[in-house]
């Protein structure tokens, strides 16, 4: 027998204007290929309000149960000779949203936005990210402890024998860093900043055009994919607050924007201010952060664990500096959001499975795909077996592929 690591996957992509719909996909863990050969639709469907969808689950767990067993319906599903390959669900991946609203763990909206602690909104804050803040000695909490936060009645999933430790329903570094997350509020907070340095320019017109003038100078200095559009002041503002945003800033060219506001910031954030110094450290600790995890395989060496754990704390201190800088000063910068305190979690999960290598981007063509059919079938002769249709799709795509 030969065990392989799984991994199931949901999430909404856009149906129309009022709903989405959800994806649900699974992938070996050691798969190494395009997303077309390496991720399987296992379901899909429309997130109608209220309606829970519990049904399709039991059968998705059945299949699961019947993978690990190796055989389904009395056949071996896969081997080597006379070797059996076991396929063994180990993880769940989900954005922030999924993982509360839809199994239930503790909501990043409720008194408790924390899965991983007890920290609260009171007096154990979220928002305190010193290395000695009060939630700190609660994170690892009993496993029974941890069980008992989860919603109830709970879902199919979560009440499953697959829900049996605290990594199952994995957090994702995407969507906390990368997508409206923390990276977007930090390099928001940090080219806010500029945009109010006189030392800079003479107006915030001039200072955006130097931001742009030396964002196209790095480009053509760093050329590779994933470059930020051309930013305009809209851009850094979202609901008051600073914040990289905007509907040509994804979550790709805002993680990879960071090395260009790294060294932006050491350019003309360089006095011996408290405030310019606390820029440096916080814009360094995010890309130490960032070149950690993705200079390592999937398992984390401990002396890059070390490297993370370091440049985490050194990043929630200078973020948290930089907040009250911000907040004496009446503006709304480096907000404190519950991402922000997830990310202080990372390097917990960093020591079980390097998140970066179980991170949701290669499952986004899926969803775009797979919604892609649902618009296409949402009227029409193939309207009443849309379910149907969007798996034989699949299906025909992966076999051609592999058959060409
Ligand atoms: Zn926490």
């Amino acid at each position: 027998m030969t065990s392989i690591p799984c991994t199931l996957h949901i999430d909404a992509g856009p149906y129309s204007k009022r709903l989405s719909c959800i994806c649900i996909s699974w992938s070996s863990l050691l798969s190494d290929g395009s997303e077309k050969v390496t991720k399987y639709l296992i379901s899909s469907y429309l997130k109608a309000d209220g309606s829970s969808h519990h049904a399709v689950w039991p059968p998705i767990i059945a299949d699961f149960d019947a993978m690990a067993s190796g055989y389904v319906g009395g056949r071996c599903i896969a081997g080597e000779g006379r070797k059996v390959w076991k396929l063994i669900l180990i993880i769940t991946k989900t954005d922030e949203q999924e993982r509360c609203d839809g199994f239930g763990l503790p909501h990043y909206n409720g008194p408790e936005p924390c899965a991983e602690c007890l920290a609260n909104r009171d007096d154990m804050p979220y928002t305190d990210l010193q290395p000695g803040a009060a939630w700190r000695p609660t994170t690892n909490m009993a496993l029974t402890k941890y069980m008992s936060r989860i919603r109830v009645p709970k879902h199919p999933l979560a009440a499953s024998h697959y829900c049996c430790d605290r990594w199952f329903f994995y957090r994702d570094l995407m969507h906390l860093m990368d997508c409206n997350g923390v990276t977007a509020s930090t390099l928001g907070g940090l080219l806010g900043m500029m945009m109010r340095d006189p030392a800079i320019g003479p107006n915030r017109a001039a200072r955006l055009a130097i931001i742009n003038t030396e964002r196209e100078a790095w480009y053509t200095d760093n050329p590779g994919d994933h470059r930020l559009p051309p930013i305009l002041s809209k851009n850094l503002v979202a609901e008051g607050w600073g914040e990289l945003h905007g509907p040509a800033i994804k979550a790709a060219n805002t993680r990879a924007a960071v090395p260009f506001v790294h060294a932006l910031c050491h350019k003309y954030q360089a006095t011996a201010s408290a405030e310019h110094r606390a820029a440096l450290r916080l814009i360094t600790a995010l890309r130490d952060f960032y070149d950690t995890l993705y200079g390592q395989p999937l398992f984390v060496s401990d002396a890059a664990l070390a490297t993370l754990r370091a440049c985490t704390d050194d990043f929630g201190l200078a973020y948290q500096e930089l907040r009250e800088w911000a907040r004496t000063r009446r503006l709304l910068f480096f907000n404190v959001r519950p991402k922000t305190h997830g990310m202080m979690h990372v390097p917990e999960y960093a020591a079980v499975l390097n998140p970066r290598w179980v991170q949701n981007y290669s499952e986004e063509s899926l969803i775009g795909s797979t919604c892609a059919i649902w618009k296409r079938s949402a009227r029409g002769r193939y309207h009443a077996g849309i379910q149907r249709t969007v798996l034989v799709k699949r299906a025909t795509g992966l076999f051609l592929r592999l058959e060409m």
